[in-house]
């Protein structure tokens, strides 16, 4: 599955927040149950009104989310990359991940102590990177050593990665993260293996007062447009009334919510802005027995997406019959969708799409 880790500098809502992830109705349904592996790691359905639509069509006895997994890395201070606090496992934690919520501290509240006395998200995104950057040059350097003698040796790989590690460093050393270097396609692989932590994508979490949930604020917006220039993400909740929306039956959170003047909950927001970070869809497998929604990486091909459910599916992959969804809710179901022809008999050469309705056909 894709893991989101959760950072943030100490009493900004880290916890707050991966509380209300963890504890919503949706994160507790029934038929797979909240499993948490370790305390602060959460699995968390996807929101998606297409998979209740379908399964109101099929008649699913059961509704099967896809899934994403949170990481509570608490505790990533100023000083972390330099083993400060309980840094180098923190950052051990971080290079586990597919991408970063950064969840920044936009409320002003006296009761609630800032690390450095004052309260400035930008400054505090900043900080934060640094740890990072620190702690990838501190890799590279050492990694750079250790690969000189192969480099000497000829050994092709080693000279490529000797080549990208030395281009990640000179971003580094300028103060940036390696994600802004230009990667060519051959390198990419190559590229992902030195799972530097600063190409992780970010998105920020803006963490808003109660009042300021659907409007931002003047803090939130300076995110925005940092976020904007970094060519990352970012979304505007409220940690407080997430935790609390987490406690109400879905009824009443959707009245909370009206009052309050938004239309989703924030969660289901963030949830959803993860999965276009990581650049992932959703493909569907509808019957009577369950309507299932799993998760794939943008450009996926069908076998590989068979592999999802199970590795024998990928194995013995014969052809996939497929239903775009909005072919599948146009003609009322499958065999209406097979009667209009819109029933497509696709190869391993195959493009998996968003939406999709999959059936597999595979040797065992
Ligand atoms: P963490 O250290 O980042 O995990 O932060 P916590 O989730 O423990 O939150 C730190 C403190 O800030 C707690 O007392 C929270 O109740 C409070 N807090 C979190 N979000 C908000 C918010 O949106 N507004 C206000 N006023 N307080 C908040």
């Amino acid at each position: 599955g894709f893991r989101m880790g959760i950072v943030g500098l100490p009493n900004v809502g880290k916890s707050t927040l991966f509380n209300a992830l963890t504890k919503t109705a949706a994160a507790q349904a029934a038929n797979f149950p909240f499993c948490t592996i370790e305390p602060n790691v959460g699995d968390v359905a996807v929101p998606d009104v297409r998979l209740d639509k379908l399964a109101g069509i099929a008649g699913s006895a059961q509704i099967i989310p896809t899934r994403m997994t949170f990481v509570d890395i608490a505790g990533l201070v100023k000083g972390a990359s330099k083993g400060e606090g309980l840094g180098n496992q923190f950052l051990a934690n971080i290079r586990e991940t597919d991408a970063i919520a950064h969840v920044l501290r936009c409320f002003e509240d006296e009761d609630v102590t800032h690390v450095d006395g004052r309260v400035d998200p930008v400054s505090d995104a900043e900080t934060i990177e640094t740890e990072l950057i620190i702690a990838d040059m501190e890799s590279l350097e050492k990694r750079l050593q250790n690969i000189v003698r192969k480099v000497r040796g000829g050994d092709k790989e080693a000279v490529q990665q000797e080549r990208l590690m030395k281009q990640a460093m000179e971003m580094l050393e300028q103060g940036k993260p390696a994600r802004l270097v230009e990667v060519d396609d051959e390198d990419r692989k190559a590229w992902n293996m030195l799972q530097l932590l600063s190409t992780k994508p970010v998105l920020y979490v803006c963490n808003v007062d109660e009042g300021e949930a659907a409007t931002g604020n003047h803090l939130s917006e300076k995110v925005a447009e940092m976020a904007a220039a970094q060519g990352n993400t970012h979304v505007v909740i409220s940690a407080k009334i997430e935790e609390e929306i987490s406690q109400l039956e879905d009824e009443e959170a959707e009245m909370f919510l009206g009052e309050l003047g938004l239309e989703e909950a924030g969660l289901d927001r963030l949830i959803k802005a993860g999965y276009e970070l990581l650049q992932l869809e959703t493909y569907f497998t509808v019957g009577p027995k369950e309507a299932r929604a799993w998760t794939i990486k943008q450009g996926t091909l069908a076998p590989q997406a068979a592999g999802v459910i199970h590795g024998d599916f990928e194995r013995g992959f014969i052809r996939a019959e497929t239903i775009a969804y909005d072919d599948y809710v146009a003609c009322n179901g499958e065999s209406g969708a097979k009667e209009a022809g819109k029933m497509r008999a696709e190869g391993k050469g195959y493009l998996v799409k968003d939406g999709d309705v999959m059936h597999f056909l595979f040797n065992t």
